[in-house]
Parts: C-alpha cells; structure tokens; sequence
C-alpha cells in the first residue's frame, strides 16, 4: 500500500469526488482551516497592528519560502514568497537582463505558460532597448543557446503535456555561453524533486496554490541564486524590499540578500493557510512522491489505452520525460471533461484539445485511478460527452 496513505487523512476532499485537478489547485488542507481562523480570531483581533511583531507576520514570507526551499534544493535565505507568479515572472526577467547588459535576446519556448511569455514580452517592450522575447519549439531550445542571449526562461514541466525539461542541462548549456537562467517551477514544486542548488539554477519562480496546495490566489516565490543576489537590483523596488522600511528614506537601498524581493505588505492569511498547508510535506521525501506519482501515471495511461481507443496520449510516454500529469487528446476533449465531472470526476481541459489529469500522491489512490480511467472510457464509448450541457465553455475551463 502507498506510504502515504495516511497523508489523505490531512485534506478535506469532498465525499464522492475523485479530484485529479491538484496541478490547477490543489485541496483544501483540514490544518488550513483552524489556521486561517486562529489568526484572524487569535492574532488579527486581538493584536490589531501589533500582530506585525507579536505574530511575527513581517517574517511570513521569508519563513515559507525556506519552507518551499527544502522541496525545491534551495538553501536557506535564497527563497522568497509573495506576489504572484506573474509578477514574480516579471522580477525574474528584469533582473536577469539588468544583469546582461548587451545582450538583447531573451528566449522561451511555445510550451510556456502564456502567462510567463506576456510578462517578459511586456517588459522587453516597456523597457525600449531593443530587447527581443524569442520563442522557439521546446525541442529546439538547447540550439538558440548563443552568445546574444541574456536569460533562458523556462518552465520545466510543460502545463499542457507535462514534458519535462533537462534542467541541469540546460542550464549547463545557457551558463557556456554567460546566459543566465531562469526557471519556472509552476508544474514542479511539490510534485518531483527539483535540485537548484545542485543544477546552479540563477533564477527560479513558481506558484503555491497547485501541487503546494495553498489555497485559491495562494501567492508565488522566487529563489535567486545567493552567489548572484547582490547583484540583483529588484525591478519592483517596493518599500519591503528596502535595507529599512521603516527608516522610510526617500532613496530606495535594496534590502539584505533575497528581502530585496519583496514588493509590499504580504497577505498575511493567505500565507498563514500555506503555512499549514506546507504541514502536509513535513517529513516527506520527494522522491518518494515522484517514484508513486509515476506508478499512479503509468496505471492510468495503461488503463486508458486498453479500454479506449479514441484517444491519443499527449504526454510523454517515458515517465522520466514528463511530470506529474498526463494528459490526452481528445476532438471533443472539453466536453468529455465536462461529462467526467458531472460522474465526480475532476480533471481539466487545455484548448485545443487537451484532456489534463494531475496526480498527487499525497492524496490521490490507485482506485482513483482506475476509477476515473474506467469513466473515461465508459463515457467516450457511449458518446455521453455529446449533450449540449457538456459543450458549453466556461470561463474556467
Ligand atoms: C499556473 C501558472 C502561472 C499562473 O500565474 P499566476 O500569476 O499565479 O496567475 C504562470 N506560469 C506558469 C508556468 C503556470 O503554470
């Protein structure tokens, strides 16, 4: 039986709902609940502004992202939380062409999140110095590797199929050539082991409300290399990311180490919820996660493909290649999602034609998946994805 069994026990998942969508958000944590209420009934009411000191609240994003750290290979005080990803994105870009001066290339592949290409073109554009976002096929990466380039900026697990990249040896490649590297953790955080340290990573960023189950809007993070942080000067220099807040000099001073990556006044219930959340990865190994997570990938995949010949696995089918998802096309794939959901069944679509399942071990069963597989074929072989209901788009999909 899986060795974290026990760890289901710590969510609180709907009765009847097999939740196969923790990539897009993860459960609610039971701990997330009494936490966010202690501290606004606890600390919050009583201490007022006081709770800034008393609670420690000031010292909440500096405290979680040590806590992402240790899943991500990052040593203490290189790891921040707050912001969102988007805007974390954007710190990342701006440091790293700042860093670079000269070079006018900032290249990405079209398996990145839209999110992360829009940030950086944004920024390239605001900042009128002839700087160019390069998009490339995935594959084809490692070969617009050249001198002109400033940063690399990937996300290593793509949204859509779950195709992993190389990171040690991109980032091998980028740093040959003086580029530096930046590289999103959205897909990775809390689903494999991720080693920054270990693969000299110069930027990472990620979110926390997927695998980290932080919550609905939980916030984002970013690690900068501590060998390179002094360099940093922060593109977002607000008023948290100086030497002295409270000194409230009219001249911005970039704060000590990774504090210069704070922006402004943390949501301190938001983080108070991932700090319980974070409880769930308490003494567990990530390599315990991936080597489940892949076990419970390749049933599923197994399951689906004997049972169902209508779809076509998107996913890479070397389990090393890929994430913790897998994903299938499917021509009416939001449709057929919508029918799974209406069985209980959570995944999610990605347009054009994408049917997403994530996989987490901490919560999700083999009898789960054999569930959710069986429906999956069961609902293509009788067209009960083929209703009005289930072809109506949602702004969510
Ligand atoms: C989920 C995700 C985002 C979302 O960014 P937010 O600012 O948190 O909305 C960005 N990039 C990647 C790669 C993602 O997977």
């Amino acid at each position: 039986m899986s060795t974290f069994q026990s760890r289901r026990d710590l969510f609180d998942l709907p009765e009847g709902i097999t939740y196969l969508d923790g990539n897009s958000l993860g459960p609610l944590p039971k701990a997330a609940v009494e936490r966010a209420r202690q501290t606004m009934a606890d600390q919050w009411g009583p201490m007022l502004i006081t709770g800034w000191n008393k609670a420690k609240w000031m010292e909440l994003p500096g405290r979680l992202g040590d806590r992402i750290g240790k899943l991500i290979g990052a040593p203490a005080g290189s790891t921040m939380v707050g912001d969102t990803l988007s805007i974390k994105v954007y710190q990342a870009v701006a440091s790293a062409v700042e860093m670079r001066p000269g070079r006018k290339i900032v290249l990405s592949d079209n398996g990145n999140f839209p999110s992360d290409l829009y940030m950086a073109d944004g920024l390239l554009k605001s900042l009128g110095q002839g700087h160019e976002l390069k998009v490339v096929d995935p594959e084809a990466v490692a070969d617009h590797i050249t001198e002109d380039v400033a940063a690399v900026m990937l996300t290593h697990v793509d949204y859509r199929t779950g195709r992993v990249h190389d990171m040690k040896a991109i980032t091998d490649k980028a740093h040959a050539v003086g580029a530096l590297m930046i590289w999103d953790l959205a897909h990775s955080a809390g689903a494999l082991p991720v080693d920054l340290t270990g693969c000299n990573a110069d930027i990472a960023v990620g979110c926390t409300y997927k695998y980290l189950n932080g919550g609905p809007g939980a916030p984002g993070f970013i690690y900068v290399r501590p060998e390179l942080i002094d360099q940093v000067r922060p593109a977002l220099s607000g008023w948290l990311g100086h030497q002295a807040p409270f000194a409230f000099d009219l001249d911005y001073r970039p704060g000590e180490g990774i504090n210069r990556m704070r922006v402004g006044t943390p949501p301190v219930i938001q983080m108070a919820v991932l700090d319980a959340a974070l409880d769930a990865f308490d003494g567990v190994d990530m390599h315990d996660v991936r080597a489940r997570s892949i076990e419970l990938s390749e049933q599923f995949i197994s399951e689906v493909e004997a049972g169902c010949k209508d779809v076509e696995l998107a996913s890479p089918r070397d389990p090393n290649a890929r994430g913790s998802q897998v994903s299938f096309r499917f021509h009416e794939g939001y449709a057929g999602m919508q029918a799974l959901i209406a069985r209980g069944i959570i995944g999610d679509f990605r347009a054009p034609d994408i049917m997403r399942f994530g996989f987490c071990p901490l919560y999700n069963t083999s009898d789960e998946v054999s569930h959710a597989a069986s429906a999956l074929c069961e609902i293509i072989a009788t067209g009960e994805w083929d209703k009005p209901e289930f072809k109506a788009r949602k702004a969510v999909t």
